[in-house]
């Protein structure tokens, strides 16, 4: 099944300029995926094109008006028999995580809401949004940056995109870990050796090897993620060997 994403924005030849490029752009060329990009400026209804006004209660700043995102969101679900999952991108949104990206690639079709300014009028979001999602604490100055994050981890998820699922159940986050470090050729640099055991050919060893290191990297890096990770009795013996080196 093919997936189709319509982002709705004021910039969307910079969104486009960047989906339509490696990995993204080839899943598209390859038909598993369609992305769309409007221009909400096009449904603006004065002869400015303007599509903000003063915020209502004074204030600082301008606020995007309900009715040009309405059209555009028109525009894309006209005629559909079924509802597409529709997500602002807001600084007040639920967090964005693999998990998210994961159940959104089993959509079949997603509307990306991107304001900018102050925001958008609370009316039009609650009209037609079923989500908001957020990047992180902080504010963006628009919603393009989350939306092409979202797009990212959203399209790489969907079973095609990437050469092998392989690809993406190793990485980080996929099973509450971080990935083991990787290394590529040539085996020494800097005097630096690559580790030993990955140059061996022995796939069991490598296979424990990557195991064990992952483990090692979260509890470097991301310590409170190993509380929700699947682990064996031997690895939580190992957890506690890295709290003595690490000490
Ligand atoms: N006044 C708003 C508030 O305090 O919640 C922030 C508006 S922000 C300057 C403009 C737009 O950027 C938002 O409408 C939203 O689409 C986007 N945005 C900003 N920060 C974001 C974040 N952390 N995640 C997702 N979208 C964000």
């Amino acid at each position: 099944m093919k997936m189709k994403i319509d982002i709705l924005t004021l910039f969307p030849e910079v969104m486009e300029a960047t989906l339509k490029s490696s990995i993204i752009g080839r899943a598209e060329a390859k038909g598993i995926l369609s992305i769309n990009c409007v221009q909400i400026r096009d449904f603006a209804f004065n002869k400015h094109r303007q599509v903000d006004d003063y915020p209502y209660g004074g204030g600082m700043g301008m606020v995007m008006q309900a009715e040009p995102i309405f059209q555009a969101y028109k525009s894309v679900t006209e005629g559909l028999d079924y509802k597409p999952k529709t997500i602002y991108l807001s600084p007040q949104g639920k967090t964005f995580r693999q998990s998210t990206a994961k159940r959104l690639s089993k959509e079949k079709h997603l509307v990306l809401i991107c304001g900018h300014y102050e925001g958008v009028d609370q009316r039009v979001l609650d009209e037609i949004v079923d989500m908001e999602i957020s990047i992180g604490d902080f504010v963006l100055t628009g919603g393009e940056i989350a939306a092409m994050a979202v797009v990212d981890a959203t399209a790489r998820m969907i079973p095609g995109v990437l050469s092998s699922e392989i690809s993406f159940s190793e990485e980080s986050h996929f099973d509450g870990l971080l990935e083991y470090p990787q290394y590529t050729r040539p085996g020494v640099w800097h005097d630096r050796a690559v580790p030993e055991v990955l140059q061996n050919g022995n796939h069991k060893l490598i296979e424990a090897w990557k195991r064990k290191s992952a483990i090692e990297n979260t509890f470097k890096k991301r310590r409170g993620m190993l509380r929700g990770a699947k682990l064996t009795d031997k690895e939580k013996a190992f957890i506690e060997e890295l709290k003595q080196k690490y000490k």
